[in-house]
C-alpha cells in the first residue's frame, strides 16, 4: 500500500467510534428515548445515521414514523434527554487501539484536531486525561462550533481552517458513512475504520479513499510506514 501520509500535515479525527468505543452507549440511549416516544428506532438507524446532529436524528425518525418532524424545542429537549440517557449508561471506553494509532501520527509529525458532530461534554471533556498531549488545547471542532452537521462538509473545513491547511495536506479519520461523506465533501483523503456493524460497502458508496477492518489495523499500518 502506498504511504497515505505522504505530504499530508494534518489528521482531522472523529470522535465517536474512533476515539471512544461508545456508538454501543448512544444506540441504547437512543433505544431508550425513542421507545419511550413510541418512534420505532432500530440499532442500524444509529449507526448508519451516525454523524448527523441529535435533533437531525429525532427528525429524520419523526418524519419516518409518523410523516412530520417536530418543533426545535421539542427536538431540543428530547436531545437534552438523550444526552442524560447517555451520561447515566454511557463510560468513556478509549478504542482499543486508538492510542497507537495517535501516538504513530504524532512520530510522523502530524498534527490532531478532533472534529466531532457531538456535543457531549462527558466525553469530550474527558480526551485530555484519557489521551495526554494527543490534542493541543483549541485543536476541536465539536457540535457547538457548526451550523450544519455532518454529512455536511462544514466540520470539516472548520477543521482545515483551525490547522490553516489546503484539503490535500490533510486526511479525515472516520468510523460513519456520512462522516466520510462529509470528509470526502471537504475534499480531504477520507480513511474508514469500520469499529462498528457496518460492513465496508457502506464505506465504498459513500467514497471512502482507505478503508481499515479495524482500528488496531490501522495502528499496525501506521506503525509500519517509515519515516516520512
Ligand atoms: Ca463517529
Amino acid at each position: 500500500m502506498e504511504n497515505i501520509l505522504k505530504g499530508k500535515k494534518v489528521a482531522l479525527i472523529d470522535m465517536d467510534g474512533v476515539i471512544y468505543d461508545s456508538m454501543k452507549y448512544h444506540t441504547k440511549a437512543w433505544k431508550r428515548l425513542m421507545d419511550e416516544q413510541g418512534v420505532p428506532c432500530s440499532e442500524e438507524d444509529i449507526y448508519l445515521n451516525e454523524g448527523m446532529t441529535g435533533p437531525a436524528v429525532i427528525n429524520l425518525l419523526y418524519n419516518r414514523a409518523f410523516g412530520h418532524g417536530i418543533s426545535r424545542e421539542k427536538a431540543d429537549e428530547m436531545y437534552a434527554l438523550k444526552t442524560k440517557y447517555f451520561r447515566e449508561i454511557g463510560f468513556n471506553d478509549p478504542m482499543p487501539g486508538t492510542d497507537r494509532m495517535l501516538k504513530a501520527l504524532e512520530r510522523h509529525g502530524i498534527r490532531r484536531i478532533l472534529v466531532t458532530g457531538s456535543s457531549q461534554a462527558s466525553l469530550i471533556e474527558n480526551i485530555n486525561n484519557d489521551y495526554p498531549g494527543a490534542f493541543m488545547p483549541g485543536d476541536r471542532v465539536t457540535a457547538l462550533d457548526v451550523t450544519h452537521g455532518k454529512p455536511d462538509p462544514e466540520p470539516y473545513l472548520k477543521g482545515l481552517a483551525i490547522a490553516g491547511v489546503k484539503p490535500e495536506e490533510a486526511i479525515v479519520i472516520e468510523n460513519a458513512p456520512l462522516g466520510v461523506r462529509a470528509g470526502k465533501g471537504a475534499g480531504v483523503f477520507t480513511i474508514a475504520v469500520t469499529t462498528g456493524p457496518i460492513p465496508a460497502e457502506a464505506f465504498e458508496r459513500e467514497g471512502a479513499d482507505s478503508i481499515f477492518p479495524s482500528m488496531p489495523a490501522f495502528a499496525n499500518y501506521l506503525d509500519s510506514l517509515s519515516d516520512k
